[in-house]
């Protein structure tokens, strides 16, 4: 329930109604006439407000990380890892072996940052040519 709408006696007096945001605690008043499109209104903003949190959130925790020992300190820390990958099955398993961490998804996107731009794999040091992002699960 994203929006609480509040009528007392005094309102319908006042031929309005308030409207109490769930996500900001914020309150405001529209005319009951209007009362649709102000709540269709505080729906796209609070869509916008919760998509911009969530993403905000993810993008700040995604860490580029060139080794093993990045990697751990990155997950150690509740990040998702953005590294490159050579392909083979040994490493991904190593890093679920040592690492905990599990293969979540390749961006279709596969430019790799400055950071990775050595293009390496994370687990062995070869050639990589696979962005990957590694994450653990809680
Ligand atoms: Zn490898």
């Amino acid at each position: 329930m994203p929006i609480r709408l509040e009528l007392g006696p005094r309102d319908i007096e006042n031929g309005q109604v308030v409207l109490a945001r769930r996500d900001t605690n914020e309150k405001s008043t529209a005319p009951i006439d209007n009362v649709v499109e102000a709540v269709k209104t505080l729906l796209d903003e609070i869509h916008e407000n919760m998509f911009k949190q969530s993403h905000d959130f993810t993008y700040s925790h995604i860490v580029d990380c060139e080794n093993m020992d990045e990697m751990k300190t990155a997950l150690d820390n509740k990040n998702f890892v953005r590294t490159l990958w050579c392909g083979c099955r040994e490493c991904e398993d190593k890093i679920k072996a040592d690492l905990q961490a599990t293969s979540r998804c390749m961006p279709f996107d596969q430019t790799p940052s400055d950071r990775l731009k050595a293009k390496k794999c994370v687990c062995c040091g070869k050639p990589a040519n696979n962005l990957i992002y590694f994450a653990r699960a809680y």
